[in-house]
Formats: C-alpha cells, sequence, structure tokens
C-alpha cells in the first residue's frame, strides 16, 4: 500500500462514501465471451467473426473477450479498413466492405440498427445474469447480440461487507447496463449502484455526492476513471491498474487487493486513536508532574526518569500499529 503522506491518512479517517468502479476494480476485468444469439439467417460463427473485426481496433476488455473467442474458434479474420471507437458505448468499423457496429444498445438506435424484440429479450435474460451484452449488426439490423462475462475479485466481496461494518457507504459506479450492474451489486454486496454512466460523467458523479455532503473515497484502475480519482476526496488506486491512476490518486494499492481499501481506512482511523491516546499520555505525565517538581516534591532524578518514561510509553504505544497490517489479514478484517 502506498500512501502519498500523512495528510492522505488524515482524510481517509473522514471519509463517509466509497465508491468502487466496477471493471477492473470489484471485478477481474478479463472478460470472457459466453453466448452468442443471432436472427434468423446468421450463423453465431459469422456473427463472432464480424464483431472481431470491429473491436479488433478497440483497447476495452470487452473487445478483447470478443477477439479472443474468435481466434480461439479459428474464424479467420477481416482486413479493416477503419475504425471509430465511441467511448463508452462501442466502436464502428469498416471491414470486408461493410460497416460494423459493435457495443452498447443505444450506439444501435444512435445508428439507425433495427434490435428486434427476440433478441432484446434475450439480452435482458442475460443481463439479469448479469452478464454484459454486446449488440452488433450492420446494414440496418442488430443482428446478434454477445454476452461476455468478468468475475468478481477475490476477497471483493469482504472488502466490501468489512467497509460496510465500518458505517460507511458503498456505491458502485460503472458506465455498464443497469441490470447487469444490478446482478453484480447483488453478488457483491453493494448497496447502491450508479450505472449507465459515461466516461466524463464519473467525475460529476463525484462532486454530486460531495455536494450532498458526503466525503468521497473512489478505487479505480485508471481505465477513464482518472479525472474522477483527482476530484474525490481520497482517490484510490489499484496497481493493476494504469500508471495514470497512480498518478492521480492519493493511495496505491500494489497488489490489486481491494481488501486494502478496508485496510487503509480502517489503519487511518487506528493512527488517530493512538495519536489521542499519546497525547493523553504526554499530557497527563507534564500536567501532573511539572507542579510537583515546582513546589519541590518531586526528586529531580525521578523528574528526569519520569520525562524519559513519557517518550518511551508514546514510541511504543505507536510502535503497536506496525503489527496492524499482519492483524487484519489473518482476520480477513473482522476484528476491527
Ligand atoms: P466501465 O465503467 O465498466 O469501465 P465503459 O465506460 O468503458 O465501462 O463502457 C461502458 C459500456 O459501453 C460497456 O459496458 C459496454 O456495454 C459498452 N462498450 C464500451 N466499449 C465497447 C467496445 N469496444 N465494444 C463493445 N461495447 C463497448
Ligand atoms: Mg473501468
Amino acid at each position: 500500500m502506498l500512501i502519498k503522506g500523512g495528510e492522505v491518512l488524515e482524510r481517509s479517517r473522514r471519509v463517509t462514501t466509497v465508491l468502487f468502479d466496477k471493471t477492473g476494480t470489484l471485478t477481474r476485468g478479463q472478460m470472457s465471451l459466453v453466448d452468442v444469439e443471432t436472427i434468423a439467417g446468421e450463423s453465431p460463427d459469422e456473427l463472432l467473426r464480424w464483431a472481431a473485426a470491429a473491436e479488433a481496433s478497440s483497447e476495452h476488455p470487452i473487445a478483447a473477450a470478443i477477439v479472443n473467442a474468435a481466434r480461439g474458434r479459428e474464424l479467420p479474420a477481416f482486413d479493416v479498413e477503419s475504425f471509430e471507437a465511441v467511448p463508452g458505448h462501442g466502436i464502428v468499423a469498416r471491414a470486408g466492405g461493410r460497416e460494423v457496429i459493435a457495443g452498447r444498445r443505444k450506439l444501435m438506435s444512435d445508428r439507425n440498427l433495427r434490435l428486434s424484440p427476440s433478441l432484446e429479450a434475450q439480452a435482458e435474460a442475460w443481463e439479469a445474469l448479469g452478464r454484459t451484452v454486446v449488440f452488433a449488426g450492420w446494414d440496418g439490423d442488430v443482428r446478434g447480440v454477445l454476452a461476455v462475462a468478468d468475475t468478481l475479485k477475490d476477497g471483493a466481496s469482504e472488502a466490501v461487507a468489512g467497509l460496510r461494518r465500518l458505517g460507511l457507504e458503498v456505491v458502485m459506479i460503472t458506465g455498464d447496463n443497469a441490470r447487469t450492474a444490478e446482478a453484480i451489486a447483488v453478488e457483491v454486496g453493494v448497496g447502491r449502484v450508479i450505472a449507465e454512466v459515461l466516461p466524463q460523467d464519473k467525475v460529476t458523479e463525484v462532486r454530486r455526492l460531495q455536494e450532498a455532503g458526503e466525503v468521497v473515497a473512489l478505487v479505480g484502475d485508471g481505465i477513464n476513471d482518472a479525472p474522477a480519482l483527482v476530484q474525490a476526496d481520497l482517490g484510490i488506486a489499484i496497481g493493476t491498474g494504469t500508471d495514470v491512476a497512480i498518478e492521480a490518486s492519493d493511495l496505491t494499492l500494489i497488489s490489486g487487493d481491494v481488501e486494502g481499501v478496508l485496510t487503509a481506512i480502517a489503519l487511518s482511523r487506528r493512527t488517530l486513536r493512538v495519536i489521542r491516546q499519546n497525547l493523553a499520555w504526554a499530557f497527563g505525565y507534564n500536567v501532573a508532574a511539572i507542579p510537583l517538581a515546582a513546589v519541590g516534591l518531586l526528586h529531580p532524578v525521578i523528574a528526569g526518569a519520569a520525562m524519559a518514561f513519557s517518550s518511551v510509553s508514546v514510541v511504543s504505544n505507536s510502535l503497536r500499529l506496525r503489527r496492524f497490517g499482519r492483524r487484519v489479514h489473518s482476520s480477513r478484517g473482522k476484528s476491527l
């Protein structure tokens, strides 16, 4: 855990809401294709082949899932003539003489592709299971839908439960569809979801929570959430994310382990408690001993020893924090 200075610990202590980015933070962000459904007259492999042609130029983890699946089925690739990534929506590409569009529902209607009721029904069913659905089509019609699945990170549910036990509100934010997001939120134990947020609007959502009086920690991987990491009162980067995330954040969890969020907030609270105890000890000694020494009731040797002992007690009390991380991990945060 990399902490950029003591002031960060002080801010961690005041956090009231922890906002988690979904993809790559609560989930692994390594997606895989699990199902394909097409309209009549289109084969699933053909659809996958065209979708992969469009996605070949995208850096999105969804794109990687589709391209890998096409490669796994040994479908020959098309030559891509041109492409346009539409951030938070999908991709439009020219391949094999066709304009292929792949992405979310909204992109289909924006590009005037007709979506059949049966494909819509299939998409909704997958979304209710927490799958992300990619719609793909050309020449005026959505030709098929592809279901992509991500998995929760180890410890994600434990981290969320631990934060809630500390009395914090936990919220998930994502560009993904509301139905998909809701299904994943239930699985991980998050009570509140802000879904279908465009990349540039994540920072607005953080600001909105702050205006409502919340002190916000945002946990993200920097893939389209770097500005929001800066806006948050406490920006926490997942170390497996991008360099820009680490640069934009106050705190970095190098291992990519989300339970570090819980450790950081609990550690900051514990640190403050130790600071207060130390103050109480040091003041106590001085308030009692100085007047005694002043009126001559304390032998100078004893006064000197008491002075030294006050420093020793403060230092030993502080050193107890060294054991903190180990205790949290062995008990998975339960004894906080
Ligand atoms: P997240 O907040 O989960 O990181 P993004 O803002 O990157 O999500 O994307 C939001 C949604 O837009 C995705 O869930 C997906 O439906 C769609 N999308 C974005 N890029 C692509 C792509 N290359 N191919 C297909 N769908 C995409
Ligand atoms: Mg993301």
